[in-house]
């Protein structure tokens, strides 16, 4: 019975990511722009092609589809489809480690919270207050829920604030004020130890996509990269796997 019942929850987990993500990718769209996020209806932006039910779903309206808009067959961006996966990929990876628990629910939020900051870094560069204001009491309330000490998430934030903080001011702009935001709330949820470990990670995942895009003249050296969704990665590696690592990793000592 429990299996069985393991087997629906990560079925749902599954589905739940792609479509949270489906909504999290037009918040990630829309807010950074000041739009509304239930209207209009999603809609080609080259035509103005209004999607039917079935275009709009999660990763196989895309493949449905063949990446090409209905109306003017113009190319739509794979980015959609692909969050929607890894907000399935995630959710699903998620309930699989915790199962019915406070820790899933805070990494369903976390990741989404993630998703829709990477979408909204990559189409318009700005990561929106908004988003974090409304996401950070609940991530605050799960983290405690999930087992935090008191201290943690306060000690977290402060860490995450302060490094940050200091390299956007020794850097003068080579990291936005919104890094700073964000890496204050991934503290919150990390805790100090693990804030680090993030932006350790996160760092060199930004390296190694900004070396790449350079080596493939995909961008200018001086043109800026979105961060975010390098932080998004680094962050949710971080959750998942840095207990297991430290674990395993003093058990060598
Ligand atoms: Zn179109």
């Amino acid at each position: 019975m429990t299996k069985l019942l393991d087997l629906i929850g990560l079925i749902y987990s599954i589905v739940l990511g792609a479509v949270i993500t489906s909504f999290t990718n037009v918040v990630g769209l829309r807010v950074p722009q000041k739009q509304s996020i239930v209207t209009p209806r999603s809609h080609c932006p080259s035509c103005g092609h209004v999607l039917s039910a079935w275009e709009l779903v999660p990763v196989f309206g895309y493949l449905f589809l063949r990446g090409k808009c209905r109306g003017c067959g113009g190319r739509i961006a794979p980015t959609y489809p692909l969050f929607e996966l890894l907000g399935a990929i995630g959710y699903g990876y998620s309930f699989w480690l915790y199962g019915f628990s406070g820790t899933t629910l805070l990494a369903f939020v976390f990741l989404s919270t993630l998703l829709a900051l990477a979408m909204s870094d990559l189409s318009t560069m700005l990561v929106p207050n908004v988003i974090l204001l409304y996401t950070a009491p609940v991530l605050l309330a799960l983290a405690y829920v999930s087992g935090a000490t008191w201290w943690g998430p306060l000690a977290g934030a402060l860490l995450g604030f302060s490094f940050l903080a200091t390299v956007f001011f020794v850097s003068k702009g080579g990291l936005g004020a919104g890094d700073v935001k964000l890496f204050t709330v991934i503290g919150l949820v990390l805790g100090p130890r693990d804030v680090l470990v993030a932006l350790f990670l996160a760092s060199l995942i930004g390296a190694v996509v900004g070396l790449a895009l350079i080596g493939l003249k995909r961008i200018g050296r001086k043109q800026p990269i979105p961060f975010v969704p390098s932080i998004a990665l680094g962050t949710m590696l971080t959750f998942w796997f840095s207990e297991r690592f430290f674990d395993w990793y003093f058990d060598l000592l």
